[in-house]
């Protein structure tokens, strides 16, 4: 809630006073139905008035989201984060090898953001075949690895132009 919000408001509609409350509310989507919630928000005790602010929202577009993942076939936010930690993932180690970066598992698994379908591909495939993910690792963090070694040196001798290659072991920097 936010903190420049009153905690008590005047009714538009019956001269009544608003405060602060949830009621049970229900969203529909796609013939989808969500269970009963509360939603927090400013309501009238006199009449059937009420609004919910931009922080209130939070709570229905969770609900939203539950209903879009069931409604597309995607995974929803337990099944993702109980898949993530069958392979052994962190957030961030999923973010980097499945895609989506750092933050998108944290966001999936919340609800504040739906995964794509591809992802959810990749995850159930692993999720029923664990042993795959060695090979999505080696692909995508020696990148990652790659990524974070300085650029090659180049040489500007017009004469004998050449570029040095680092390399990840200790072996001598190659000439290519
Ligand atoms: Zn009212």
């Amino acid at each position: 809630m936010s903190n420049y919000m009153a905690e008590k408001v005047p009714c538009d509609e019956c001269g009544g006073e608003m405060a602060r409350g949830t009621r049970k509310m229900t969203i529909t989507y796609q013939g989808l139905e969500s269970p009963q919630f509360e939603m927090p928000g400013y309501y009238c005790p006199s009449c059937e008035e009420g609004f919910v602010t931009g922080t209130d929202m939070k709570m229905s577009d969770y609900q939203l989201n539950l209903l879009k993942a069931r409604a597309q076939n995607l995974m929803l936010p337990e099944e993702i984060k109980k898949a993530r930690r069958k392979l052994g993932l962190t957030q961030r180690e999923a973010g980097a090898i499945l895609g989506g970066g750092p933050s998108a598992f944290g966001e999936y698994e919340k609800a504040r953001r739906l995964p794509s379908q591809a992802i959810c591909s990749v995850l159930r495939v692993l999720d029923m075949n664990p042993d795959a993910l060695e090979l999505l690792r080696r692909v995508y963090l020696v990148h990652e690895r790659e990524r974070t070694v300085p650029p090659p040196i180049r040489v500007h001798k017009p004469s004998e132009r050449k570029t040095y290659a680092p390399t990840h072991n200790n072996e001598r920097s190659a000439i290519v």
